[in-house]
């Protein structure tokens, strides 16, 4: 066989790895806290399983239209709009989760040699999938520490006369920033000039812990410049469901309907509908999971700042610390790579290294806390236990 270059460029998003190498050693009796993967260990609110089964139930098993049910796709139309974006049913597509309709929207938009400014650290699929196009990616900097956590003036630096899309990820993964409005406005100020396309990853929209979400797409003029990609795995802990969607202009979504013709067919109706009942539906079930993180997060980020050697930056928003460890990887005379091993290895604590989201990611652990406050106590007195040894 001989394989294309382009499939060789295909790089891989590290959680899942950790996550196998952590079931490998469950099998051989360990017990491993899970910290590497960003999902809700919370189960699926019993409304939308139940509307999810009863469709199954009711037939809802045949091919839906690609583009999504039209109750679906008119479900989500009044949700952004009811979150300040203005959207029609004929905007929205939807797909098997977030991840087919980011790799739908850079796949569209990306040709060989184009720029493209990424997240860096950032979410490891947008570099892969803009290397899977032959693009260039060019990372800018994400710091939750700072004011601004991310500088408009760096990006407006970065962009040249081959760059064609902006990709923003707010609230972040992994540092759980949240962009600010006044960012938003002059990055879209930026992208009108340069006459940019923005590919906004907003999956941890509703999941914000002070302040509101805002997209850049609900700025004058920015709808028609921009994919909003959203999704139902996180807000509502529907992570193997696969149900995301995109919000996008009429003209591009003509196309991307068509990758969905040629890759999935459709999103399973059966799915539809249990995700349509998760936006009809009542919403305290999304309330009461964003107090429980809070709650970790407050939790995991003050124990980690007790810590010698870590600092860590309060996220805003998602469901990921990101403490900058250099003071104990000083001590322990190990890369973060090694010491991410290591945890995992000798202490049966799976997380994730920072440079697992880029070169931005140095000297950083990204810890998830989207598992229960007893895992965060254990793995906290892990670190504490290394810290304490090390000093
Ligand atoms: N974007 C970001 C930033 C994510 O963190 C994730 C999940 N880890 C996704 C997209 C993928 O979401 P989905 O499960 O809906 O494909």
């Amino acid at each position: 066989m001989r394989l294309t270059a382009q499939i060789q460029q295909l790089g891989t998003e590290t959680a899942f790895e950790v996550l196998a190498r952590a079931k490998r050693l469950e099998a051989q009796g360990r017990t491993v806290l899970h910290l590497e993967i960003g999902e809700p260990d919370f189960p699926t609110p019993p409304h939308i399983v139940e509307a999810g089964s009863r469709a199954l139930w009711s037939g809802a098993t045949k091919y839906a239209p690609a583009a999504g049910l039209a109750e679906l796709r008119e479900a989500i139309a009044q949700w952004v709009s009811r979150h300040g974006l203005s959207a029609a049913p004929e905007n929205v597509l939807v797909t098997s989760g977030a991840k087919p309709m980011l790799f739908y929207a850079l796949t569209a938009l990306i040709e060989a040699g184009d720029e493209v400014l990424i997240p860096d650290p950032g979410f490891p699929i947008y570099e892969s999938l803009v290397r899977f196009a032959f693009g260039r990616p060019v990372g800018y900097t994400v710091d939750a520490g700072r004011a601004r956590a991310v500088d408009a003036a760096e990006i407006a630096r970065k962009i040249s006369h081959k760059t064609k899309v902006l990709v923003l990820n707010s609230p972040h993964n992994p540092t759980g920033a949240v962009l600010d409005s006044a960012t938003l406005q002059v990055l879209a100020q930026l992208v009108e000039h340069h006459h940019l396309t923005v590919v906004s990853d907003e999956i941890y929209s509703q999941l914000v812990f002070e302040g509101e979400h805002r997209s850049i797409a609900s700025l004058p003029g920015m709808a028609e410049r921009t994919v909003v990609i959203d999704g139902f795995s996180k807000a509502y802990a529907m992570a193997g469901w696969r149900l995301g969607y995109g919000v996008l202009p009429v003209a591009m979504a003509h196309y991307i309907e068509r990758y969905i013709i040629n890759t999935t067919s459709c999103a399973p109706p059966f799915v539809q509908h249990a995700g349509i009942a998760a936006l009809a539906g009542p919403q305290a079930c999304v309330d009461d999971m964003r107090d429980e993180y809070r709650t970790r997060r407050d939790f995991l980020v003050a124990s980690l700042n007790r810590l010698k050697g870590v600092s860590c930056a309060v996220p805003r928003g998602a469901f990921y610390a990101f403490p900058n460890i250099s003071g104990v990887l000083r001590r322990t005379h190990a890369a973060v790579e090694q010491f991410a091993d290591a945890l995992l290895d000798t202490f049966n604590l799976a997380c994730l290294p920072g440079t697992a989201f880029g070169k931005g990611g140095a000297e950083h652990l990204r810890l998830s806390f989207a598992t229960s406050l007893p895992t965060l106590e254990a793995a906290v007195g892990v670190l504490q236990g290394i810290v304490e040894a090390a000093a």
